[in-house]
């Protein structure tokens, strides 16, 4: 055979093994989930750490702590027993849905809201906390609620939150400043780069309970019910956190948790 021929013959026999090769593995975001979390005892929870009371990192543990991670802890022990493993991974309002699309993360349990927008990319368990968006500004300042913000002011919100989208609805005029995480967004805040900060009230609690010059002002404004994010196409693992969810919450351990971390508020 000449030369010439035979390297097209390689190259066509390789061609045909990597497309073999490839028709048998699934990408990992295409994997079902409750299959792998059967053999393999892990989930991969996606959960934010720099949100003070839901998702926070300690540093001297190197732990992440807060609501959203205990409640991952106990549906993990739920859904594969005592030998079960919760794996963190760090996710941010704007990195979230990539990251779950992407196979990165099996489930999504960090401050998110179920909206209409976001169903279209993924699937969301039942409510597990019912949340409101509320503002945080300084102690003094002449900001006492959402009708306050106008042209003058400047709002700080974090990129990929549903804060962002509802306060150019109940705030249309005021200038809106969108930062890549609430850490970033309270420094701007403390810095003077805005006259107001915005989120969920729970999560501004977090930060006034850490920063006492600051504090809430009105009332909240939208309701925000949080679910678990899980892709589509995982009915069988949706059903398995759905099922846990329901099991801490009627055997006390979900309101053990909630006590833990709201012990003034009433659920
Ligand atoms: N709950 C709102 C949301 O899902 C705000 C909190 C957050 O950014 O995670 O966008």
């Amino acid at each position: 055979m000449k030369l010439k021929h035979k390297v097209w013959l390689l190259s066509v026999l390789s061609l045909s093994l990597l497309f073999l090769g490839s028709c048998g593995t699934k990408s990992i975001a295409n994997q079902d989930i409750f299959e792998r979390i059967e053999e393999t005892p892990e989930i991969f929870w996606g959960v934010k750490n720099d949100t003070r009371l839901f998702g926070l990192m300690n540093i001297e543990t190197r732990e992440v702590e807060g609501f959203d991670i205990d409640i991952a802890k106990a549906l993990t022990k739920e859904i594969l027993g005592e030998d079960g493993k919760a794996t963190f991974v760090e996710v941010t309002s704007k990195t979230r849905i990539p990251l779950i699309k992407n196979g990165n993360i099996d489930a999504i349990i960090a401050t998110m809201t179920i909206s209409e927008e976001r169903l279209k990319q993924v699937d969301f368990s039942n409510v597990y906390f019912d949340a409101g968006q509320s503002l945080l500004v300084k102690k003094g300042s002449p900001i006492k609620g959402v009708e306050d913000l106008d042209a003058n002011t400047t709002v700080l919100a974090v990129k990929g939150s549903t804060s962002a989208l509802n306060i150019r609805e109940h705030a249309p005029e005021a200038k809106i400043l969108e930062l890549e995480n609430y850490a970033e967004a309270f420094t701007a805040l403390q810095s003077g780069q805005g006259d107001a900060m915005t989120t969920d009230s729970a999560i501004l609690l977090g930060m006034a309970e850490e920063n006492p010059d600051y504090t809430l002002a009105g009332d909240i404004f939208t309701d925000e019910p949080y679910g678990i994010a899980i892709n589509k196409g995982q009915e069988a693992f949706l059903e398995a956190v759905n099922q846990a969810l329901a099991t801490i919450k009627e055997n006390g351990t979900y309101q053990e948790i909630f006590d833990k971390w709201f012990p003034n508020v009433n659920n």
